[in-house]
């Protein structure tokens, strides 16, 4: 179904089982759950998919060896399970990948290989190679860049990787087969209530302006560092349920790691985790973790999370990158469960957290994209607890996630740098939704996410082919790019 034939059906007074408000990685999660119990869902993105959080991670499929410092055992092991599934199940867009802690202090390399070995434990019979020490010599082979001075040796381990928005998009694409009705740019304003329980709500098409009344049984707030609008609309209440943070990663070549393992430094001078990892032919150095009172959909990155990161990772390189190597800066909002007793918000739990309140609304807050699956299964078992919907079982344990991008026709890339095909640009358009060039440049393929200067460069080649599919005139060209532009100016200093 295109755009105008799924606003047709919307028309038709139905009354799904459920709406789902926000389609990152927890709403998706969520709409491919419900719509695979063979329950009929609808989901509204105010953006596109992935806008938020979503295509904002550092892309790691992982339990978080950090929290096992934390004692929060239950939160890794989760996490760990949940690795593996998503490793079996999405293939097209995972891959393992190897990371190297190297060691200047004597006694650490016994410490993390400690830790490492109880998260081998804890992953169980997972098909990851065990975390092992290595000498000197193996560190610099693994990693030929890494400042030797004071190199005592390290400790290898394995993780997950992934490409976030693509696979937020294929959860998308795989529950629309199973009959959920996705709307992107398409903004919940406020509830349809009934005796002061929530029936249905009131949406935006931000494309023709219209408004929908949309009917349902049940309502999940996904909205991320945004829940507290959405339960605003609800009921008025002063307790702040978010407490946003703010993390900032950059982007250089990936001639500065010359390997296709990363690093990992655990414990900062002042406590933070740093890293660089190699992400499709480029590094990904990150990030900072700095609260932030009031969430923005394109947060703007600080030049003090900059130099921090700059500043810190250059001690662990040979040959160091300036500010001058970086080719795209892109910044995330954690939607941390906020909790009055810590004042941090690198102190705060990653653990989620789902709610109900009296009018039936359920929210769901928190967590991490490697656990989208068992979160968006809990949320929905949650809900169908006192509805008067027949319980059915979750499936997506073992849904394959279906890969968009196999059905585009195999042609040349219009970039040296870049992947990205007229073709693939047709079929985002045709296929996934894609309304923006922004939708195109940062989501579909992650270009924005690799090279600014590069996308700045393809805009105008990619616009053209974008308003001959839609057929679109010269000035929404001229639109498209404008915005565009503005927008590549958070990707760089
Ligand atoms: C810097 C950083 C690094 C991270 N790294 C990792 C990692 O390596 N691995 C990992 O597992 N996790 C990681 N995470 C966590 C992970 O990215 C998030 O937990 C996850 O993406 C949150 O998804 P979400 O769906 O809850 O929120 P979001 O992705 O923000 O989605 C919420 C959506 O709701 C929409 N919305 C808001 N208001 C409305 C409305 N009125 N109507 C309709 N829609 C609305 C928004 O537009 C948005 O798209 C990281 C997070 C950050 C910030």
């Amino acid at each position: 179904m295109n755009r105008k034939q799924k606003f047709e059906y919307l028309n038709k007074n139905k009354v799904f089982d459920f709406i789902i408000v926000g389609g990152g990685a927890t709403g998706l999660g969520c709409a491919l759950d419900a719509s695979s119990r063979g329950y009929s869902v609808a989901l509204f993105e105010k953006h596109d998919f992935c806008k938020g959080t979503s295509s904002r991670s550092t892309k790691l499929i992982h339990g978080g060896v950090r929290y096992l410092e934390k004692f929060q055992f239950k939160l890794v092991y989760e996490a760990l399970k949940e690795r593996d599934f998503l490793m079996k199940n999405a293939s097209h867009v995972t891959n393992k990948i190897g990371f190297v802690i190297p060691v200047y202090k004597p006694l650490l390399k016994f410490y993390y290989w400690f830790g490492l070995k109880l998260y081998d434990l804890i992953s169980g019979d997972s098909f990851f190679p065990k975390s092992k020490i290595i000498n000197k010599k193996k560190v610099q082979e693994l990693l030929p860049n890494i400042n030797n001075k004071g190199l005592l040796g390290g400790v290898c381990f394995f993780d997950g990787q992934f490409n976030d928005s693509r696979l937020g998009i294929d959860i998308g694409l795989t529950a629309e087969k199973f009959g959920a009705t996705l709307f992107n740019y398409s903004s919940v304003e406020s509830f349809i209530k009934h005796n002061d329980i929530i029936k249905g709500v009131n949406v935006r098409d931000s494309v023709s302006n219209n408004i929908y009344e949309v009917k349902s049984k049940i309502v999940i707030n996904c909205t991320g560092v945004f829940s507290q609008s959405i339960i605003n609309l609800d009921y008025e209440t002063p307790k702040n349920i978010i407490k946003p943070s703010q993390g900032t990663h950059l982007v250089i070549e990936r001639r500065f790691l010359k390997s296709d393992f990363g690093f990992l430094i655990p414990k900062t001078p002042d406590g933070r985790v740093l890293f660089a990892i190699p992400w499709q032919n480029s590094v990904i150095l990150g990030t900072t973790d700095n609260e932030i009172n009031e969430p923005e959909i394109d947060p703007k990155p600080k030049l003090s999370e900059i130099n921090y990161i700059l500043k810190n990772v250059k001690q662990y390189f040979r040959e160091k990158p300036e500010k001058t190597d970086i080719k795209t800066i892109y910044t995330g909002l954690r939607p941390l469960v906020a909790d009055s007793s810590k004042s941090k918000s690198k102190d705060l739990s990653r653990k989620h957290k789902i709610f109900k309140t009296k009018s039936g609304l359920i929210s769901v807050v928190g967590g991490k994209w490697t656990t989208y699956r068992k979160i968006s299964e809990k949320t929905v078992d949650i809900a169908l607890k006192n509805s008067d919907l027949k319980f059915l079982k979750s499936k997506t344990r073992k849904t394959k996630i279906f890969n968009g991008l196999s059905i585009i026709k195999n042609d040349k890339s219009i970039s040296k740098i870049i992947d990205l095909s007229p073709s693939s640009i047709v079929h985002f358009v045709r296929n996934e939704m894609a309304i923006n060039l922004d939708d195109i440049m940062s989501r579909r393929s992650r270009c924005l996410f690799l090279n600014v200067d590069e996308s700045l460069r393809l805009a105008p080649k990619v616009v053209k082919i974008m308003a001959e599919e839609l057929q679109k005139d010269e000035k929404w060209q001229n639109e498209q790019l404008k915005s565009f532009i503005e927008l590549t100016k958070l990707y760089k200093i």
